[in-house]
């Protein structure tokens, strides 16, 4: 035979353009590989016989419900539809007597998401419609067809959305009138050594693509594909075994002994909720699970990891079977749960105790379900991480943490991929961030590249996490992946990679990689820096649950202690926890899911605060009961219980004291009694009456000569221009004003808010050149004292909005609070108000989950310019030597400060994914508080937690209350560290009648707390955050005090205690 010379390495680039084409399914597919994979395919009667059941509605019903319903025939090309409707489709399928001993799948594309069951009821394995690169079509009927097959029925439950939703792009706000259309349901037999050569030349032109001329690796690739074209004929089986001998050849030359080590896992990341509601998210849970459930079957080498324990619950819930499958496979050590905490929450948003509950529900049911807490805390998606997550995940056993978002970052480079993280306290954790950035790779030699040259500290580890698989909306590792990754394992040209459980990699990483550099400080996401404000109202209800759930676990827990009648509700509290926790979703509470995913956690939230709401009115009969309770109309005056842990001074107003017998002064707005609450103990309880306040100095409100409104008591004088600002405010005590000259405070600002792209989630540095300032329509003067004295201004906002304010001063606080209304109806805008102080300091504070964080008040460098708009709990704080203000708020997260101005973002306006995002009514709350002293000396972290946390009040007939035990009584008190404060008082997770108690220091210094409590205690230990002990400490008589006992708590700087007190 006459050999033809190739002279491929003249023309590389024509042989490059060959072989593309010779890959493609274009105009030459008839010879190219792919006219070799399809040995046979059948469709329609007598093989595939369909007939559907559509369910009413957006029903998404059980399989044993839809099997009994009437099935109607359908053909190829049905139309499913409109969105989120559900259609369950019998197959019945006869494998044709040609197709004996092979392989045999069945094709099933309705071009949206579906379920493959079995006739008894078992979910099968999930399909991806649609023709994206995340396609799953086929399913395995057997692996080897017999002589005579007997007819099969399957079912196929077709939901009618994609795996991102019904959006007409990614972001889109959902169509709700989509249809998908039936492609040709077939039967296939697939020939093996095609699709083993096409897997090889997968491989292999990636290998090409990544790889350039001065690597003999690209001509010895170019050679090999050059090889196989030639040995390659469409129409000739045997030239398969040719050409896989000379592809073999390539993937015979290994790796070095000193190339870099990748840890593959394979993962699904599902959105708890995003572009879909949590309903369909059950759903993909079990479509993606089952899936690489029957990957994990078919290669053994495999290993999958799931995170979020939220999830695991709904399969054991909803698909029992399948749980049942996986906990088997978690035993094996293929599947992986991960990550420890109850869903990927947001870890901007949630409390200092919200972060607890996450690791606390997590760890306990992992442990629980597969007897095991996970060591790795997962957040690969999550938008900026506080810095007080090292030490909560410590205190939960967690070591390691792994994320990729920060590659997002649209200003500023992160510069490490495997490093030490140092949080507030001084805790570290070891920090994984995977140099191929992305946790949906799919296998590919550049990603696999990528690893090694994308690594920032290589020098120091050679090591790195490869996370694999078809994400967000689920989905997984495609077999596809894997026979590639089993290609590409230990090949010359790319890294070593192999199967490995994370903890594997972290292990490893932890044990020899000793040099690792340190991050210090909150991981800040220079991106979405909008999610600290969209969607306001479900950040207003997980505050509000997040302290609603603290006054009923520390009122329960006290009123149980003390022997009163009620059983503690334990099962309750979990179950409204784990629902608070549901909706930190990473997607949920920053504001970037799709209308449908509000109306459900409204839902969630109106069910957590009215159960919440129940559980303390009992707590508070419990506890209070005999201690004179009535009904309000016959009150003569109020008990308040003070949760904080410090004595308090407030004006209560008690609504509906009709008769407001020697009240000093009722309320215009709500005709309450208002009542001075004078230093009511710390967590301990007072009787407040009408009477009691005759030697309050009067707080007053009036017009002054310049037109000025004045709010003025002993402390401040506030003065209010007709455009509504805050013109002049002026501590008394110090004759300080605090507006510089022509400046102002309480400045209403619109702003242009157009992001690049990420509409809910990104507010963008261009938005702070374009804003107007608005100004008041009108002013009155509503309370003149002497016990509150308020305003009300009225500001049309925009074109079609309008806010009203009511600010108010009591008599006895330095604190001026601005209550809001707003009706909003703007496209792309956002309101900030803003405060110039007369003060110059190079950093702001701001609040974050047990502590406090600093960063500038100036743009020198693009790090601190990237800061132009960050995360703030319940306080932002600007202070210099000597002075400080601070504005606190009851749900608002997004703060700036620039120079000397500090703005809150009050409200955005994005229309994608939720176009109805924030419109029409909003309420909110503001303060602001100035204090002498700079922060550290200040009792900015007091204030803004009263503003938060209001005295629990109770109507009472005082001749019966006054006589009440309880009265002037302290069941917890802290004192002696005016830096720590007592955060959470609740029942041991345990069932025991052991109580748990959380403090923290929130400033940033050691401290030598007392805490003494009323309660019978048997000892107290210090414990970890799941309420293991883990040192003992003493427990004594309190000095002089009767029965109350105290103890010595030492704590560092933002340390975060829990203790545990024995009953
Ligand atoms: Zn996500």
């Amino acid at each position: 035979m006459e050999t033809q010379m190739s002279y491929f390495q003249k023309h590389p680039d024509v042989t490059k353009s060959s072989f593309n084409t010779f890959m493609s399914k274009g105009q030459f597919k008839d010879v190219s590989i792919h006219a070799s994979i399809f040995e046979a395919r059948v469709t329609g009667s007598p093989n595939v016989e369909l007939e559907v059941y559509s369910a009413p509605e957006q029903e998404r019903m059980t399989f044993e419900h839809a099997v009994k319903q009437e099935f109607k025939p359908i053909e190829n090309g049905h139309s499913f539809g409109p969105s989120w409707t559900t259609h369950w489709v019998r197959a019945t399928l006869q494998i044709p007597s040609e197709f004996a001993g092979k392989e045999v799948r069945l094709l099933f594309n309705p071009s949206c998401e579906s379920m493959v069951w079995s006739a008894d009821g078992q979910p099968l394995q999930g399909l991806t419609g649609g023709d994206g690169n995340d396609r799953r079509h086929e399913f395995i009927l057997t692996s080897k067809a017999g002589a005579k097959e007997a007819k099969r029925i399957l079912y196929l439950e077709v939901a009618c959305n994609g795996m991102f939703g019904v959006g007409d792009y990614i972001i889109g706000p959902p169509d709700p009138n989509r249809y998908f259309t039936l492609q040709p349901v077939e039967l296939i037999v697939k020939r093996p050594k095609a699709c083993a050569l096409y897997h090889d030349l997968v491989v292999l032109s990636q290998i090409i693509d990544e790889l350039s001329k001065d690597s003999p690796r690209w001509w010895q690739g170019l050679s090999t594909v050059d090889k196989v074209m030639t040995a390659y004929d469409a129409t000739d089986e045997n030239s398969l075994d040719a050409c896989l001998a000379i592809t073999s050849e390539f993937f015979k030359a290994k790796t070095g002994d000193a190339a870099h080590q990748v840890y593959a896992i394979g993962n699904c990341h599902i959105d708890t909720a995003w572009l879909w509601p949590y309903d369909e998210t059950k759903r993909k849970i079990a479509r993606s699970w089952s899936t690489q459930l029957g990957l994990i079957e078919k290669y053994p080498d495999y290993m999958f990891a799931a995170s979020q324990a939220q999830q695991f619950e709904w399969l054991k819930e909803f698909y029992p079977g399948l749980f049942a499958r996986v906990k088997e496979q978690i035993k094996e050590g293929r599947f992986i749960p991960i990550g420890g905490t109850w869903v990927e929450m947001d870890c901007n948003i949630p409390s200092g105790e919200s972060f607890v509950r996450q690791f606390l529900l997590g760890q306990k049911f992992f442990e629980e379900n597969f007897g095991e807490r996970c060591k790795v805390f997962w957040l690969p998606d999550t938008f900026g991480y506080s810095s007080q997550l090292p030490q909560i995940m410590k205190l939960s056993g967690a070591e390691y943490f792994f994320t990729q978002k920060l590659s997002w970052n649209n200003i500023n480079k992160f510069p490490h991929t495997t490093f030490r993280w140092v949080g507030l306290d001084g805790s570290d954790v070891l920090c994984h961030m995977c140099p191929a950035e992305t946790y949906t790779a799919e296998a590919k030699a550049n990603q696999l590249i990528s690893s090694v040259k994308k690594h920032k500290d290589i020098g120091y580890t050679n090591e790195s996490l490869y996370l694999y698989g078809f994400g967000d909306g689920g989905g997984g590792p495609s077999e596809e992946m894997l026979e590639r990754l089993s290609r590409m394992k230990n090949v010359d040209a790319l890294p070593k990679v192999k199967h490995a459980h994370p903890n594997e990699f972290y292990d490893y990483v932890s044990k020899n990689s000793k040099d690792l550099v340190t991050w210090n400080g909150e991981l800040y996401f220079e991106l979405h820096r909008g999610t600290y404000t969209s969607q306001a109202k479900t950040k207003k209800q997980n505050r509000q649950s997040e302290y609603l759930l603290r006054d009923v676990e520390m009122l329960s827990a006290i009123a149980r202690s003390l022997g009163k009648d009620l059983v503690y509700p334990a099962a309750e509290i979990t179950r409204l926890w784990k629902l608070v926790c549901l909706n930190q979703f990473h997607d949920v509470i920053p504001g970037s899911s799709i209308e449908m995913v509000y109306e459900d956690s409204d839902k969630i939230y109106a069910d957590v605060l009215e159960s919440a709401r129940d559980m303390k009115e009992n707590a508070i009969v419990a506890l209070f009961g005999d201690s004179g309770m009535c009904a309000t109309e016959q009150a003569t005056g109020t008990l308040v219980f003070n949760s904080t842990s410090w004595p308090r001074t407030d004006v209560v107003a008690v609504p509906g004291m009709s008769q407001g017998l020697g009240a000093q002064q009722v309320r215009k707005q709500d005709q309450a009694t208002l009542m001075v609450a004078a230093s009511v103990p710390s967590g301990g309880v007072q009787i407040v009456s009408p009477v009691n306040d005759a030697n309050v100095v009067p707080v007053s409100a009036y017009c002054d000569s310049n037109g000025h409104f004045v709010l003025e008591n002993l402390y401040v004088t506030a003065k209010f221009n007709a455009s509504g600002h805050l013109a002049s405010f002026v501590d008394r005590r110090m004759e300080r004003e605090l507006i510089p000259k022509g400046r102002a405070g309480n400045v209403m600002r619109l702003h242009d808010d157009v992001p690049i792209f990420w509409d809910a989630w990104d507010i963008e540095i261009n938005h702070l050149h374009k804003f107007s300032v608005m100004d008041a329509s009108s002013i009155t003067i509503i309370d003149e004292g002497p016990l509150l004295a308020s305003i009300a201004i009225e500001i049309p906002v925009g074109k079609s909005s309008k806010m009203k304010q009511y600010v108010s001063l009591s008599a006895v606080s330095l604190r001026l609070d601005f209550d809001c209304d707003v009706d909003w109806h703007e496209s792309h805008k956002c309101l900030k108000t803003a405060f110039t102080w007369d003060i110059r300091s190079k950093f702001a504070t701001y609040e974050t989950q047990y502590g406090v964080v600093q960063r500038p008040t100036h743009r020198n460098t693009t790090w601190d310019m990237a800061k132009f708009e960050v995360c703030a709990h319940k306080f932002g704080d600007l202070s210099e030597f000597g002075y400080g203000v601070a504005l606190l708020n009851d749900s608002k997260y997004g703060y700036a400060t620039l120079d000397s101005t500090m703005t809150i973002t009050l409200l955005r306006s994005p229309k994608s994914p939720d176009t109805n995002c924030d419109m029409g009514h909003q309420s909110f709350r503001y303060a602001v508080y100035p204090h002498q002293g700079s922060f550290n000396e200040s009792r900015v972290v007091q204030e803004a937690y009263q503003f938060n946390v209001p005295l629990v009040q109770l109507p009472v007939d005082m001749q019966v209350a006054a006589a009440s035990e309880l009265q002037g009584s302290s069941f917890f008190a802290v004192s002696d560290a005016p830096n720590v404060v007592l955060d959470m008082v609740k029942a041991a997770e345990d069932g025991s009648h052991d109580v748990i108690v959380r403090l923290y220091e929130a400033y940033g210094g050691h401290g030598k707390a007392v805490l003494t409590t009323k309660l019978a205690f048997g000892g107290v230990a210090k414990t970890n955050i799941l309420e293991e002990q883990t040192e003992s400490l003493d427990l004594k008589a309190a000095a002089g005090s009767g029965k109350d006992q105290s103890m010595v708590v030492n704590i560092k700087p933002f340390e975060v205690v829990t203790l545990r007190f024995k009953a």
